[in-house]
C-alpha cells in the first residue's frame, strides 16, 4: 500500500489466520439442499479448536477447475494476481478433529451460489485451503431456557449450540427452510422442541420465520441465538428485543448472508 493510500484513510485489516492447505476427502448429501464436505489435511492440525458457532474461511478452486490459484493479502482482503476476488466463503466448522487433520462443513446448495457451482464438479483430492477459526459463541451456562432461530445456513451452528446446552434446559428451535425436504434431524437433546417453518416458493428469506417466531411459546427470560439472512435477522432482533422484551445481554443475532440487491 502506498503512503498516499494511507493518507486517504484506506482500510487496513489484520491479516486473517494463515491459509492451511487441505483437500476434499469426500462429499455427501445431508438433504437435497445441503452437502456435507469432508476435508483432510495434516496442516489443519495447526488450527485452534473452534467454539460452537465459530467460522472458517474456505478457499476453493473456481467451479470446474481442480487448481487452487495463488492469492496475496493486500492489507484488506485476499486477491488473485490480477486483483480479482478468489472464491473464499465463510462456513461453520461443524466437526473438527485436529489430530486427524479432518474438518467437515455443511454447505447450503442454492441456485445463485459460487460455492454450489464448485461443489457440483468438485472431486475427492481437489485442493482447498482453510483459515480460522473465527469467533464463536459462548453458550449461557445458566439460561432460563434457550431459543435458537435461523435459516438453512445457520443449521450447522444450531447443531453445535444444541450440543453445548445443558440437558435440563428447555431448547426451542425455529428454523426456516425452503422446502420440507430441507428439514434435518437435529442432535438429541432431552429438552428440544423444534419447529420447521417452510417458506413458500419465491418467498423472501424470513417470510416464514417471523410468523413462526411470533407463534413460538417462549417467555422473555430465555437466552436467544439467531443467524441467517441479514435482512431477516434485522427483523428477528427487533422482534426479540421489542416484541418479546428479551434482555439484550442474552440476545445474539448474526447476519450470515445477504440477498443480492437486483
Ligand atoms: C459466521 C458464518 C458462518 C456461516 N456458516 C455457514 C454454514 O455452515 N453453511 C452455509 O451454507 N453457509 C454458512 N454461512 C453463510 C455463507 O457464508 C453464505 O451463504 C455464502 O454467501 C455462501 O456462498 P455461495 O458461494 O453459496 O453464495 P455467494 O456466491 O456468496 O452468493 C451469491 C448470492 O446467493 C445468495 N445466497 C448466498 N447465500 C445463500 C444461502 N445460504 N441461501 C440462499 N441464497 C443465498 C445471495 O443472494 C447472494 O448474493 C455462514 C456465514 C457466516 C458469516
Amino acid at each position: 500500500m502506498s503512503a498516499g493510500d494511507q493518507s486517504r484513510g484506506a482500510r487496513v485489516r489484520r491479516e486473517p489466520p494463515r491459509l492451511l492447505m487441505a483437500a476434499v476427502e469426500s462429499m455427501s448429501r445431508i438433504t437435497p439442499h445441503m452437502a456435507r464436505i469432508h476435508l483432510h489435511g495434516q496442516a489443519l492440525a495447526e488450527m485452534d479448536h473452534p467454539q460452537p458457532a465459530a467460522s472458517v474461511r474456505l478457499f476453493t478452486p473456481f467451479p470446474g477447475s481442480d487448481e487452487l490459484p495463488s492469492v496475496v493479502w493486500n492489507g484488506n482482503a485476499y486477491r488473485l494476481a490480477d486483483g480479482t476476488r478468489p472464491l473464499i466463503r465463510t462456513f461453520t466448522p461443524l466437526h473438527f478433529d485436529s489430530a486427524a487433520g479432518r474438518l467437515d462443513l455443511d454447505v447450503v446448495l442454492h441456485e445463485a451460489g459460487a460455492a454450489t457451482r464448485w461443489l457440483e464438479t468438485a472431486q475427492p483430492g481437489d485442493p482447498v485451503a482453510v483459515s480460522g477459526p473465527g469467533r464463536g459463541y459462548t453458550v449461557d451456562p445458566e439460561p432460563a431456557g434457550y431459543l435458537l432461530v435461523g435459516d438453512e445456513s445457520a443449521l450447522p451452528a444450531i447443531r453445535q449450540v444444541i450440543e453445548a446446552i445443558a440437558p435440563d434446559v428447555v431448547v426451542r428451535v425455529v428454523v426456516e427452510v425452503g422446502s420440507s425436504e430441507a428439514c434435518q434431524e437435529l442432535p438429541f437433546h432431552p429438552g428440544l422442541h423444534a419447529e420447521w417453518a417452510i417458506r413458500t416458493e419465491g418467498g423472501h428469506p424470513g417470510s416464514a420465520l417471523l410468523p413462526a417466531l411470533r407463534a413460538a411459546d417462549v417467555d422473555n427470560a430465555v437466552t436467544a441465538w439467531a443467524a441467517g439472512e441479514a435482512g431477516a435477522m434485522f427483523h428477528v432482533r427487533k422482534y426479540l428485543l421489542e416484541g418479546r422484551s428479551l434482555d439484550r445481554r442474552r440476545v445474539t443475532v448474526r447476519g450470515y448472508w445477504k440477498v443480492r440487491a437486483v
